[in-house]
């Protein structure tokens, strides 16, 4: 295997300790810990177990972690609801709402309800534009964490061509914004990408957000490009796999993040970080 691997578990180690520390400071200064308030809608067995493990780094980083619980059926009006009284709540500085909602419940209208000042997952129209346009905000996590695997390894990003597969708006789209500002040459692939492997071939950096095991191969790659792989798969067999396939990519690819132990670990951390940062306001 000729790759560098980004390992992503050392990063958010190392970032939780420097974030634990800051976190105390802010909290002796202030008075009281910054404050992180989830609105999920039960019946999502993975939205529950994600719950967890937020409420469990909360612990850990010294945030305060408010879970607010809905029933299955709850109608659209009380969940909006909801997000609105914690928006206005000044006891609550960082305000998640736990995706994907039930059928018939619609997340935009709910979103829309969302304080961008506390909207530590990035999801709101507000924190889009501001993104957009190159001004300060509360980041998308997955993609400012996929920034700061890049950063934090050295991995020189302007003037390079960058591919980012997949333009959702949590993930590929605002990647590839990330990408620019850091002065990359980004293109974004998507479903209706012919040739897909040419494209992917001209990337010097390749971020894939798909949500196929497998999409990007090594044969797809120009040796020695760096990989990011924000994919979550599971497979038939309960493993987790990316949207890459490792083994031939990483025999090609200059460095790569593996799955699971790459964006992962580091997404988690900079939802904490998001918390602290819409703290101190
Ligand atoms: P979405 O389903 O919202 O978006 C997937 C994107 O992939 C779409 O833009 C779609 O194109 C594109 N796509 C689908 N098929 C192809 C194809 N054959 N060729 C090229 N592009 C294709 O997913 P998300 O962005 O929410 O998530 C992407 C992946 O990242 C998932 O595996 C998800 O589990 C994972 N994820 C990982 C996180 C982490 O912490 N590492 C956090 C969040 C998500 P189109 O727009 O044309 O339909």
């Amino acid at each position: 295997m000729a790759a560098t691997i980004l390992d992503g578990r050392a990063l958010a180690k190392s970032m939780r300790d420097e974030l634990r520390a800051e976190i105390q400071q802010f909290t002796a200064d202030r008075g009281t810990a910054p404050a992180l308030a989830v609105v999920q809608v039960a019946g999502d067995a993975a939205s529950d177990s994600y719950v967890r493990t937020i409420n469990k780094a909360c612990d850990a980083a010294g945030i305060a972690f408010m879970h607010h619980l809905l029933p299955g059926d709850t109608a659209q009006a009380r969940l909006e609801l909801t997000v609105r009284a914690l928006s206005a709540d000044d006891t609550i500085d960082g305000l998640l709402l736990q995706l994907p909602l039930p059928k018939g419940l619609d997340a935009t209208g709910a979103i829309a309800q969302l304080d961008p000042r506390k909207d530590v997952d990035g999801v709101t129209p507000t924190s889009a534009g501001l993104l957009a346009q190159g001004l300060p905000c509360l980041l998308p996590n997955t993609p400012a964490g996929g920034m700061e695997l890049l950063r934090r390894n050295g991995i020189k990003l302007a003037g390079r061509r960058a591919v980012v597969v997949g333009r959702s708006n949590i993930v590929g789209k605002p990647m590839a914004l990330l990408l620019l500002h850091e002065h990359a040459t980004v293109t974004i692939a998507h479903s209706r990408t012919p040739d897909l492997a040419a494209v992917v071939r001209e990337a010097d950096i390749v971020a894939a957000a798909v949500g196929r095991a497998g999409i990007i191969t090594g044969e797809m790659l120009k040796p020695g490009a760096v990989v990011v792989d924000f994919g979550i798969n599971v497979l038939d067999d309960g493993r987790m796999v990316g949207d890459v396939d490792f083994e031939s990519a990483a025999a090609v690819a200059g460095a790569i993040t593996p799955v699971p132990g790459g964006t992962g670990p580091v997404t988690n951390v900079m939802l904490l970080r998001n918390v602290l940062q819409a703290a101190r306001g």
